[in-house]
């Protein structure tokens, strides 16, 4: 990565490991030229990644909370990434390598909703004219005129049984009480992709997972320049001065073994602070034990921003994202097998090798499953008679068709069981139950960031007046891009250096293909197919 000439003096602390709080280190360094050693990242966990995680071992069974799609428009991670020295394969960057990837192994499912144990045919969206009628009203609506609604406000009750909106939910994790505004964003920012959104072309995904194929990556490259790292250590308050003619941080308090500490920040140091955290309070489980029930904490991303947003109006209002986990929360689960039964089944029955599928559906699992078969290996560390999957279930609290019990109270066997049950499989793979290793997800605030908002929920990335601070992450305000990405945590990052460090450059332009007639008039045709 190629850094340039110190622009800035002072120091930079960073609240939060994620990818938002890692992007902002480079960019510091690589366009700030801000030396490592005067950069200090503060993190809550043990490892660094947030989100993007990657953990375990065949033996325990490994564990992905997500499985993460890139795409093509992806415009701040790829420059991120364009200068991160790709660990597999010397010589390359991480974009480089990722988009040699899915050259090779290219996403294009033949099988993305299934009912009744049989594909379902989705070259039709299934939409009649009274819901294409309110998809482009929605495009053209103005977004302070959606403040606060939900999507099943917007559209007509039979929208929720279309083709359409079983691909829409299950790709994206929207739920009918997810803001519309945020589905407007979604269908204007990705309108290339609704061609092929039956097929999911046009999803590009990492080697691995992301954290070993970003995450360690861009991290080793930190820590090479001098990065200092502080874990396990939770940002618990900060201190401002808040002025009538500008608003500075003066001071960081964090916990480092138990022990409360402080960063005091002069007027020339710069602070950044990850808002919220959609994994905060994750938990796991077992083959033979559900994950624990959530609980709130007092010491993570969601209390620090409760406590600072009662410091000033403009910081946001967090309760708004946190404050209805029934409505946010949702479950996933990895399961690592021994035993190759499984993958040549799927294979068989989608049609798909695995890694070029993606997600497929069961539309009539009333926990609204869907599972994904990744490239192999999809770990660093993976042996090769592994064989690693992720699924997820959006309606954890429903009773299981075949296991009578919520997914969330089930153990990973009983997940297991459930999802052969559907596929019409639990007899051939009951045998091999042994050989699967099965963790349950439980994430009280993956669609926290969905929820509906109104302007002014979520703080801008530099509020007005604030001289030497940020905000960065899921949960703060950048115009037209889609939360619940990667990018926009880049995109956070960026705008976040440029803008608090003075730099003559701006954040990378999002791509508009509502401006590209052809785009637009595919995107049309697609919808009325
Ligand atoms: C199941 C799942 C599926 C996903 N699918 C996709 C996808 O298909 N495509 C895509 O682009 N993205 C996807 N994402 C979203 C993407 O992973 C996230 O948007 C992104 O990684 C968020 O990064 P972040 O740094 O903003 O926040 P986080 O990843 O939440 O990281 C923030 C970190 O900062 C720490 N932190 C926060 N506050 C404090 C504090 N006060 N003190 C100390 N530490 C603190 C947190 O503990 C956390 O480790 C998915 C995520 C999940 C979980």
């Amino acid at each position: 990565m190629e850094t340039t000439t110190r622009v800035a003096k002072g120091k930079a602390c960073i609240v939060g490991g994620g990818i938002a709080g890692l992007a902002t280190a480079a960019y510091l360094i690589r366009e700030g030229g801000l030396p490592g050693r005067d950069i200090t990242v503060l993190t809550r966990e043990r490892v660094t990644g947030g989100a993007l995680d990657g953990s375990g071992s065949a033996a325990e069974g490994y564990l992905i909370r997500g499985g993460r799609m890139f795409e093509e428009h992806f415009g701040c991670t790829w420059d991120l990434l364009s200068q991160v020295p790709s660990l597999r394969e010397p010589g390359k960057s991480v974009t480089a390598e990722t988009l040699d990837f899915n050259r090779s192994v290219v996403t294009g499912s033949h099988s993305r909703l299934v009912r009744a144990g049989r594909k379902l045919d989705v070259s039709s969206y299934g939409l009649a004219p009274h819901h294409l009628v309110s998809l482009l009203r929605l495009s053209f609506s103005g977004e302070s005129s959606l403040a606060g609604k939900r999507i099943d406000q917007w559209f007509a009750p039979d929208f929720f049984e279309t083709v359409f909106w079983h691909l829409w939910r299950s790709t994206f994790a929207f739920q009918p009480w997810s803001s519309v505004a945020e589905m407007r964003r979604y269908a204007i920012r990705f309108m290339h992709l609704l061609p092929g959104f039956h097929r999911l072309e046009g999803i590009l995904r990492t080697y691995y997972n992301q954290y070993d194929s970003v995450v360690v990556p861009l991290e080793t490259w930190l820590r090479a320049q001098g990065v200092h790292f502080v874990m396990e250590a939770p940002v618990v308050d900060i201190d401002f001065d808040l002025g009538d003619h500008g608003k500075s941080a003066t001071a960081v308090h964090y916990r480092a073994a138990g022990t409360p500490r402080s960063i005091p920040l002069a007027a020339e140091d710069r602070l950044f602070v990850t808002l919220g955290s959609m994994v905060e309070g994750a938990t796991t489980g077992a083959m033979d034990r559900p994950a624990r029930p959530a609980r709130e904490l007092d010491d993570g991303a969601w209390a620090l921003w409760e406590r600072i947003a009662a410091k000033d109006p403009a910081f946001g209002r967090p309760r708004v994202f946190c404050g209805d986990v029934d409505r946010s929360k949702w479950m996933s689960f990895t399961v690592s097998l021994t035993t190759p039964a499984f993958f040549e089944h799927m294979e068989r029955f989608t049609g798909d090798a695995a890694g070029t599928g993606g997600l497929m559906t069961l539309t009539d699992s009333s926990w609204f499953m869907s599972v994904v078969l990744a490239h192999q290996p999809h770990f660093a560390n993976q042996p090769e008679d592994v064989f690693v999957f992720w699924g997820d279930g959006l309606a954890p609290d429903a009773a299981g068709d075949y296991v009578k019990k919520p997914m969330s109270a089930c153990t990973g066997a009983e997940i297991l069981a459930e999802l052969f049950s559907h596929l019409g499989i639990l007899e051939r793979m009951r045998p091999l139950m042994d050989r699967m290793r099965c963790v349950p997800c439980s994430m009280p605030y993956i669609d926290a960031q969905f929820m509906p908002r109104a302007p002014g929920d979520r703080p801008a990335v530099v509020p007005p007046g604030a001289s030497n601070f940020a905000f960065i992450g899921q949960y703060v305000e950048v115009p037209d891009d889609c939360v619940f990405t990667v990018e926009y945590s880049v995109r956070t990052a960026q705008t976040a250096v440029f803008s608090l460090l003075g730099l003559p450059r701006e954040p990378t332009p999002i791509y508009r293909g509502a401006h590209d007639l052809h785009v637009l008039l595919d995107a049309l045709g697609a919808l009325r197919r």
